[in-house]
Parts: C-alpha cells; structure tokens; sequence
C-alpha cells in the first residue's frame, strides 16, 4: 500500500496492528522503520519536506477464530472475506492515522480468485485479468473519509438492485438469498430518498450496498456506501415474523441516516460517538414511522431503547453510568460506550430538543450543520450552535445540562394541604442519596387539566388542584422517573383504564423501576400489573410482559411472582386472542407473540398447550412460532431439542434460527441445553447464533446453574471470538446478571480477574446489576410470604 503525507516530519508514527510489514520506502528508496507491536505503532524516520509518498509492503494472516476486524464470515464450506473496523480495527487491516478526524482519499485495488465477486465504499470502475485465474478489480476513489468506515468483502455474492433518485441500492447475499433481500432492498431505497429531502443534502456516493454476512458479530454497521448487516436485519420478507421484520428494517433505516450522519460529517472522537448513535437512532424512528404509519415505531421506541431491561432508563440509573458526551481518552475506552446511554438516552434527549425548538427548526438546523462540515468533523457543540441560530433559543444550555451529566432525575408529586409539591434528585437503581438538578420539561394533567413548565430548581409548590387526577410526563418525552403519594397512588390506579397508551407503559415503566431500586413494594407493582391485565393496551402489555420476564428468570420461586404472573396472562391472552384476525393492526400480533411465548416460558400447562401447535409449525402464523417452539420444547423435553436443532441445521434463514433457538433454550432439563450453547459458539450453524442462545437460555430459570458454569468455562472464547468488541459486553450485561442471580459473590470472584486495563467500566456494570437483580430476588421471596 501507499500513503501520500504532506509536510515534513522527523517521524511519521501510523497505527498498525496485526500485520507483518516486510518494508518500506520513501519517494521509491527503500527506508528505515520500527514496528512497535506493543503499541501497535509504525514509525518511520525522515520524512522529507512537502509531498512524499510512503510505501509499505505487508501481509496479513486472517484467524479462524474471531468475527471482527478483517474475518471470515463462513456459510456451508464458504465464506466471504469481510471487515467490520468500528472502532479501531482498520489499523488490523492496513497502517494508518486511524482516528475518525484523520480522514483520507482512498484508492482501492484487489487482486483476486476469478469468479469471486468484490464489495467496497464505492463502485467498480475496472475490471481485469491479472492472468494466473486472478481478477484485478480497481475501485473509485472514494470521498475524504474516516478509517473506520472503510468496507471490504470477497466472495460468491448474489446481488439485487434498484435505483432511487439515480443512486444504486443494491442488496448483495450469498448464492440462493437474494430473493429475501427485498424488504431490505425497498425500505433502504425509500429511506434514501426520505433522507436527501430531510437533510436536504443529496447522497454523496454513486452507489449504496447492503451486504448479508452470514456470521456477523453484531447488527449492522454504516461503513460509508457498503452498510454490513447480519443477516436476520437484511434478509426479512414480507411474511417474516413481524417483530423481526419491524427490527430489521429499522435498522436499514439506521445504517442509511448514518450515511450523512456520521459518515459524511463525522465525529471529531469517539466522545462524540453518542452523535452519531443518538441521531441515527431517533432518525430510524422518525422515518420509519413515516414510512410505515401502521407500524407505531414509537411504541417500539419506548420499549426497545428507554424501558428494556438493559435500556437506557436501567444502565443510566446504576452507579457505573456516564454522561451521554462521556469524556473518551482511549479506542478501547470508546468500545464501552455503544450502548443503551449513547443510543436511547441521547435519542430521549434530542427528542426533547425537538420538541423544544420544533420540528422545522431542528431539521433546517441538522441540515446547516451537515452542509457546514461536509467531508469533515464535528463535535455536539456545532450542532447545538447550528440548532439555536435556526431556532433563535437557548439549545446549548438545555442540550449540556442533560448529555454532560450522567444519570437522571426522580421526580417526587405530594400533594400536600391542597397544594402539589414537585421535588427532584438524581435516581439510582443502587440508592445513596445523590444531589443534583436538571432542566427538566414537565407536562403533566392535574384534575382534567393540562399544563407544561420547565422545573429548573430542586423543588416546586404549585396552587394545582390534583383531588381526582394527576399524572406527570404526559406522553411520556421526559426522561425521568415519577414517585408519587399514596393517595396519587390511588388515583392514578383509579385512572389508569383511561390512560393512553404510552401513559400506561409509561407508568408501568416508573413503578418498576422504583421496584427494583427498593423504594416502592412488592404489592404495588403487583397493583398495578393487574390493573394493566384487565385494561387491555398493545404498548403497556408488551413492557410488563418483557418486565415479568425478567422477574420470572430472577425470582420464579416467589409466590408473589407466581401470582402475578396467573393475574397478568390469561385475560390478556383472552382480549388479544390465540389466533391471529385477518386485517388486525401489525402490533397487535406483537403483543400476540410476547403473550403465548413468554407465559409458555413461566408455565409449564400453557407450554403444553402451545406445544399443539407445532404439529404444523411450518405453516403456522409467525407471530405464534416462538410459542410453539417453546411449548414443544417444555413438553417433550429431549426427543424435542433433537427435532428442533435438525431444524436449525436445515434451515436457510438466522430468523428462524432465532425463533427455534428459543425452544431450543426454554428446555426444562438443563442438560439438554448445553449442546445448543455449544451449537452457537462452534458455528457448526453460524456464530451469529451465540447471542440467540445465550440469551435465551438466561430466560429459562432452570437454565441458570448450568448456563453459569459454562460461561464460566468459556468466557474467553466468547470474548475472543467477539475480538473484545462491543456486542460480548452488551451480551454479558443481559446474561450474567440473570443466570448468576444466585451466584453473586462467585460471579464477583470470577469477574474481578477479567476487569478490562480502562477500568473494567462494562465488568463492573454486570456486578452491579447482578446485585440489584440479587436483592429483588431477596425482595420478592419474602414478599407475600
Ligand atoms: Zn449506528
């Protein structure tokens, strides 16, 4: 390779790693260097005055055994040579400035095996014989862009295209899947298009790809004009599972606003990343929702990005939180914020700038600051600048006070001698007594009537008559949780049939979480789970459904839990129904699914009932697959997990995969478990699959000894197969503090020897929600007792 530098230097130090230089020269003399493999640094003495071109000779070994970085991503006996470099992995495939300021012209040529096909940033301009039954592809120079955006893939592709405003959307799989791509294909063109009037800036490239890779460590990534994606994102059809289909799609939509946000203005560091996360992550739930009315993203958004189990709410309400711009000194520190803070949070709070400067205002002003930093860097200050010229309102100030500081605020209503007293003060999950203060917009209905203000200090008294209703965060933008009185207590209970939707989720939300923090009871959540059982709502019962999961995997031996879970399940599964209705809304078969899979999975008569189904699974309606499989699974026990994983091996499609996975791991007999993880982490399947049964497996309570011991045992494979990436924590964070739930001070032990050289920050997380987790164990046994 060759790198043209400019000015002179008495050493030019480049990232490097992994590779094996064999020399250098400079302006064609061969020259002196030093590989400094502990610091993974290249340097090079003497470079001359101006222009000089840097030329190094290296090769680089692909392992068989991680999915990151430049890997194979294997299928059947072949695979594709693909990279995946966010954040720091382009110094593993060629030696560079790798840091998202220093962006580079990239021209690219590779030499290959006739009749294998190659993807990167930008089209193919050349194509010829290199003789020897080799290729020579020579790709367009690209845009000036950053490292880890770069994007290379060989091998037998099948390709499908479109053309959206005169630019390529092509869909590129392996040999037999393109017809599955067409989904994938279409809501990317639409998103496209969508975008360039958004941004009202036009694509920069000529063309964008959506390569499947069949082993894919984590969802998908926006390198710039090749989005890479697992293939349970890209490979939906029309009648996939809508819950998959819905994920999918969003997450095109996602990787196609990057394409501007991100890539073509990108951070300056990684303590911007959060930049990219936050506004990708609301953009993907702006357009779909426009795209596709009938789909209610922002359902989805609450339950998927705030209310989840290691949502944004839980993670910045833990000790171990940081604040949304978090301050980033190293690569391997940034690895530990692609999380739910720098995705949901930051998308929470841009949602409330938007509301505070509207809708038109924040679009003008996304637009300027796109314009103003093409083919460059940027940092949130430039943004909130270009926000507050369009709106001509203080966004700077509102903007640091909620992504400069970690955590969130619980707001206290008491309605004191006639009057309701509003109090604030940093919530955590842990306790302690923080103190602390934020802007906070409150939108609340006091006795039918509605008022917005922006509580700013750390207590209000206001003449609000609140004697027969009174509900805070109206619609549920605000980003804090909400404690009431007693007697509130009983009115919003009184109330709660007539709340809306995102109310009702919302309050459940807020009642939880002051449940897992200690500071409500048991039986109030259990109040009010029945209230949501016999108030029937699509978005609430999806997020108690996830809520009694969870509890189910922590506390399955508590009366209280048992009893809940009676009271919550069967007049939901009355009202919402077992069999799908021609023409219902897409969501309810949603709620459809987390109802007949997830009480399969608490109890063991339903299990049996559902296990009916499976007899014509194949043909079965796909919102009660998962049911099915589990139900199977629960009543046959071994002879069923032999079917089941037949069917994994047989089958084409990771979506499927995943829905079969789920039975696979809810099998009552835990040994019968062991062979399905080991299935996952060998990639007899695809090493996709580890995240579905591990996961699947931290859900089924008798699962939890066995799926302890063996992430014990195989910890380090997993992390090395993960390259250390992202995805192994966030895997973790779900896993470990559900499955060693009762193993918490032999979790302590085994963890603290792995912290990681920065602080360990995503180690010390799982101990902390495998303590709160712990003590709501505690909590719920003796409760009801
Ligand atoms: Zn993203």
């Amino acid at each position: 390779m060759a790198i043209a530098l400019k000015g002179a230097n008495k050493t030019v130090a480049l990232d490097a790693s992994q590779l094996s230089v064999t020399s250098v020269s400079l302006n064609g003399t061969p020259s002196r260097f030093v590989f400094d493999k502990k610091r993974a640094k290249l340097k090079i003495p003497g470079i001359p005055a101006r222009q000089s071109i840097v030329e190094i000779t290296y090769s680089k070994e692909v392992s068989d055994d991680v999915i990151f970085g430049l890997y194979k991503s294997k299928y059947g006996s072949d695979y594709f040579l693909a990279t995946d470099l966010e954040p720091a992995e382009a110094r593993t495939v060629f030696p560079c400035v790798d840091e998202p300021a220093h962006k580079a012209v990239f021209r690219l040529q590779v030499t290959t095996e006739d009749g294998l096909g190659v993807i990167a940033n930008t089209p193919i301009v050349r194509k010829e014989s290199a003789g020897a039954g080799r290729t020579t592809y020579t790709f367009q120079e690209t845009p000036r862009m950053s490292t880890y955006l770069f994007f290379i893939a060989i091998g037998r592709f099948e390709e499908t295209k479109l053309t959206a405003g005169g630019i390529d959307v092509i869909t590129a799989t392996r040999p037999g899947q393109a017809e599955n791509s067409h989904v994938a294909l279409e809501i990317s063109s639409e998103a496209l298009l969508e975008y360039q009037k958004y941004y009202g800036v036009p694509y920069p490239l000529r063309k964008l790809h959506i390569v499947a890779l069949p082993e894919y460590h984590t969802g998908a990534m926006e390198n710039w004009g090749a989005i890479a994606s697992r293939e349970s994102y890209a490979l939906i059809r029309e009648d996939t599972n809508f819950r998959l289909k819905n994920r999918g799609a969003m997450s095109m939509v996602h990787e196609v606003a990057h394409q501007w946000f991100g890539d073509l203005v990108t951070m300056k560091w990684w303590d911007d990343l959060w930049l990219n996360e936050s506004f990708a992550t609301l953009m993907s739930y702006k357009l779909t929702q426009k795209l596709r009315p009938d789909w209610e993203m922002w359902g989805v958004f609450l339950r998927d990005e705030v209310y989840r189990e290691d949502g944004a709410m839980v993670l910045d309400a833990l000790s171990t939180t940081h604040p949304v711009q978090a301050h980033i000194k190293d690569v391997a520190q940034a690895t530990h914020t692609f999380d739910s803070i720098s995705y949901g949070k930051g998308a929470c709070v841009l949602r409330m700038l938007e509301g505070y400067v509207g809708e038109e205002a924040f679009r003008k002003g996304v637009s300027d600051y796109l314009k103003k930093f093409s083919f460059s860097n940027a940092t949130g200050k430039d943004l909130w600048e270009a926000l507050g010229r369009r709106s001509g309102l203080p966004v700077a100030s509102m903007a640091r006070a909620w992504l400069t500081r970690p955590g969130y605020p619980l707001v206290k209503a008491r309605v004191i001698g006639g009057k309701l007293e509003l109090t604030q003060r940093p919530f955590r999950l842990g306790g302690g007594r923080a103190r602390g203060v934020w802007p906070i917009p409150i939108k609340m209905r006091a006795n039918g009537k509605q008022t917005s203000f922006i509580l700013r200090r750390e207590s209000a008294r206001l003449s609000v008559p609140a004697t027969t209703e009174l509900l805070l965060n109206v619609g549920r933008t605000g980003f804090y949780v909400t404690m009431y009185d007693a007697a509130s207590y009983d009115l919003l209970a009184s109330n709660f049939p007539g709340l809306s939707s995102y109310d009702k989720a919302g309050v459940m939300n807020d009642i939880y979480l002051l449940l897992q923090g200690d500071m409500v009871k048991p039986d109030l959540y259990a109040r009010f789970v029945s209230l949501c059982a016999s108030s029937p709502d699509s978005v609430a019962t999806q997020i108690v459904a996830e809520q009694l999961m969870v509890v189910n995997a922590v506390a399955p031996d508590s009366a209280t839990v048992r009893k809940m879970v009676r009271s919550f399940y069967p007049p939901l599964l009355r009202h919402f129904g077992e069999a799908p209705i021609r023409g219902e809304p897409p969501v309810v078969g949603v709620t459809r699914e987390y109802l007949t899979s997830l009480f399969a999975l608490a109890n063991n008569s339903y299990a049996e009932k559902m296990a009916r189904l499976f007899d014509h699974y194949t043909d079965l309606d796909p919102s009660l697959k998962a049911a099915a499989a589990i139900g199977f699974a629960v009543a046959n026990g071994a002879p069923a997990v032999m079917t089941l994983r037949d069917m994994v091996v047989a089958t084409q499609s990771e979506v499927e995969r995943d829905l079969l996975y789920r039975g696979l791991s809810a099998v009552r007999d835990p040994n019968l478990i062991l062979d399905s993880l080991d299935l996952g982490l060998t990639g007899r399947v695809s090493r996709s699959d580890l995240h579905y049964c591990v996961l699947g497996a931290a859900l089924n309570p008798q699962a939890k000894e066995i799926l302890w011991q063996w992430l014990k045992k195989n910890y380090d494979a997993i992390s090395k197969l993960y390259g250390g990436a992202q995805q192994f924590y966030i895997d973790m964070e779900r896993v470990i503090p559900l499955c060693a739930v009762e193993y918490e001070s032999d979790a302590r032990r085994f963890l603290s020897g792995r912290r990681l050289k920065d602080g360990g920050s995503s180690v010390t997380r799982i101990l902390e929600m495998l303590h709160i987790n712990a003590s709501l164990r505690k909590r719920l046994l003796s409760s009801g007792n």
